[in-house]
């Protein structure tokens, strides 16, 4: 069964949502703060992160960062905040989803669930897989998990990625990529909607930084959204972040 890391400071409430959680049959990890959570995400490779916007020293949004920086596991913000620029903002940091306080148990069971089932579409194997359920669970050690991601053909509206033949096509035809057009084009069409930074796929993609690295990037995906056409605009720029693919 899938393995939530529980991030909220409010004691009781977090106790509350932990055996909610618990009887859904998930395994919970809870962290009160910031620091310990970034800490437990690495010891426990959670499935799926539940995390609060309001927490003292770092806050939920500094978290989400962090995490992201090398990590690709849904993340469930809850917050506290209504205004949109909030929200939107969360988005951009790299959450998958937000609930807003107060909200009923059912409705934050029903949103993990749905992230959860998410990422089983997306690689197409069960959630009780654990990590292979998220292939791209971390950068440093991602490579057998890749290997299972390989086999899997992603299809995404007309677009279809085949990461083990290497070859993307839309509508039917097969497009010409060069092998880095081709993993930007796979990381987007496995994770859409997700906002990734450029420091992000520089490092998923390229390895390692360089002077220079964020104008290679912005070339790569001009060059990207050239050869995809009419579809080129679904790869949207994330102002002051990077990149995402929305289709
Ligand atoms: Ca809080």
């Amino acid at each position: 069964m899938a393995t939530v890391l529980l991030v909220e400071d409010e004691a009781d409430l977090c106790n509350l949502i932990k055996g909610h959680l618990e009887g859904d049959g998930y395994t919970v990890v809870q962290a009160f703060d910031g620091p310990t959570a970034l800490t437990l995400v690495e010891q426990h490779r959670p499935d799926v992160i539940i995390l609060d916007w309001m927490l003292p020293g770092m806050d939920g949004l500094a978290v989400c960062r962090r995490v992201r920086q090398s990590h690709l596991m849904p993340i469930l913000m809850l917050t506290a905040r209504s205004e949109e620029i909030d929200r939107v903002l969360g988005l951009e940091v790299g959450a998958d989803d937000y609930v807003v306080k107060p909200f009923s148990m059912r409705e934050l069971l029903a949103r993990v669930r749905a992230l959860l089932r998410r990422v089983t579409l997306d690689a197409q194997s069960p959630v009780s897989g654990g990590q292979a359920a998220e292939p791209l669970a971390s950068v440093a050690g991602a490579a057998s998990a890749e290997a299972d991601a390989a086999t899997t053909t992603i299809v995404r509206g007309p677009l279809r990625v085949d990461p083990a033949m290497h070859v993307a096509t839309l509508d039917g035809a097969e497009l010409d990529l060069t092998p880095k057009e081709f993993e930007l084009l796979q990381l987007f069409v496995e994770h859409p909607g997700r906002a990734f930074s450029r420091e992000f796929l520089v490092e998923r993609i390229w390895g390692y930084e360089y002077d220079g690295f964020e104008r290679t990037v912005d070339t790569h995906i001009t060059r990207l959204r050239k050869k995809l056409g009419p579809l080129g605009d679904k790869i949207i720029t994330v102002w002051g972040v990077g990149y995402r693919l929305v289709l």
